[in-house]
């Protein structure tokens, strides 16, 4: 059997696979088993923050691999730490819990502001509001923090204690909250799944002035938004917004499994031994690849990201068989005329990897994306657009 028949035959059916197999990856080339280069606009879905094979990263990675591959948190490491430092320096935040996924690192944030609530309240302040169409994972907990009604059907019972607000209206929130007795509000500053949808600005100072007034948590899931892919290091700092607590993956492993949790200021000691954990959580060697890539996120490579994003938004706006372009940074959705799984296909045959969402044609590149491939990338899609 070749490679797609054998994970036909024996890997669970969880995902609507194309009909390709990547071999090897340089940068923002992709090669697949016949050895055709396609140039990558998805990196693994925002997972690849410097691209295929990135030199700095595989370096750091290879070295704690010669040290050391894994102790357990019985034991303190150093990339663990740094990590950690890393990441409350440059956001103001207090604490980092690690985990190994973007569910996890959500089902940390929610058990935090629910012990949070009990520690200050006692029982019953425990619901989280969440938005409609948003996303926040695939685990019990998660499918039930995301506010679309497809996810919460067939595997329940589903955890308790998450009501769904209007995205779009500041008052459906503080109304959910009211009602409920809500601890936290959660939610993506853009969403991604739901079709790369970026919350309006006055939408989230209004709530974020409500929490604030009213002791309940703000909780903001950077799981896709955050590591530079937006423009700034997390999307939230465009919102000029305080978070309580941040949950991020993806982009921050640079390709190796990892998750974080930062805890502000009113959560610094939520958490004491025994309270949660992880095996794999902080493993050294996905934690020295995550301070490669934190350490080259600076001003130089954000503003970078910025100016291959208008490049991509210009090229697109007003393009033959485009409707609109929605986003922030280098994570846009493209509404186009022609279904997006045509768009996609076209693409692939092209050489050119995109992905979609809900009904959008999604880009995820690499932040550090050659601009002659992007050029090349982004020719291709509006040629494929346009037929
Ligand atoms: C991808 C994603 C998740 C889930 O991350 P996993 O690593 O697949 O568990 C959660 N929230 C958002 C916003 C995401 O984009």
């Amino acid at each position: 059997m070749n490679i797609q028949e054998l994970d036909n035959t024996y890997v669970a059916h969880t995902y609507a696979r194309f009909p390709v197999s990547f071999v090897s990856g340089h940068g923002s080339i992709l090669t697949d088993e016949n050895g055709k280069d396609y140039i990558d606009l998805g990196t693994g879905i925002a997972v690849n923050t410097f691209g295929l094979s990135d030199p700095d990263w595989k370096a750091a990675v290879v070295a704690q691999l010669g040290k050391l591959q894994h102790t357990s948190n019985l034991y303190y490491t150093e990339p663990c730490a740094r990590l950690a430092q890393m990441l409350c320096e440059r956001t103001g935040m207090k604490k980092v819990f690690f985990s190994n996924s973007g569910a996890e690192a959500n089902e940390c944030a929610i058990k935090a502001a629910r012990l949070y609530s009990f520690e200050k309240y006692g029982e019953g302040r425990s619901t989280v509001v969440t938005l409609k169409n948003s996303f926040h994972g695939r685990t019990l907990a998660t499918l039930s923090a995301t506010g679309q009604d497809v996810f919460h059907t067939k595997f329940g019972p589903f955890p308790e204690g998450f009501v769904y607000a209007d995205p779009t209206d500041a008052s459906d929130v503080i109304r959910l909250v009211k009602e409920t007795g809500a601890c936290a509000v959660m939610m993506e500053m853009v969403q991604g799944e739901g079709g790369v949808y970026p919350l309006d600005k006055a939408f989230v100072a209004e709530v974020a002035a409500y929490a604030k007034e009213n002791d309940v948590l703000l909780v903001i899931d950077e799981v896709q938004t955050g590591n530079g892919r937006t423009g700034s290091l997390y999307a939230y700092q465009q919102y000029g917004i305080t978070p309580d607590i941040v949950s991020t993956a993806k982009g921050i492993g640079g390709g190796l499994p990892l998750g974080a949790t930062m805890l502000g200021e009113k959560l610094t000691d939520v958490y004491t031994p025994g309270t949660h954990g992880s095996t794999f959580g902080g493993n050294p060697v996905a934690c020295a690849g995550a301070i490669s890539i934190l350490s080259r996120i600076d001003d130089a490579l954000l503003a970078s990201v910025r100016e291959r994003s208008e490049y991509i938004v210009n090229a697109l706006t007003g393009a033959k068989g485009v409707k609109s372009v929605s986003g922030m940074g280098l994570m846009l959705g493209i509404l186009t005329e022609k279904p997006a799984k045509d768009v996609i296909a076209g693409c692939m045959a092209r050489g050119v990897v995109v992905l979609s969402a809900k009904d959008k044609v999604r880009l995820l590149p690499a932040l550090n994306i050659p601009m002659d491939e992007l050029k090349k990338a982004i020719a291709i899609l509006k040629e494929v657009i346009a037929e």
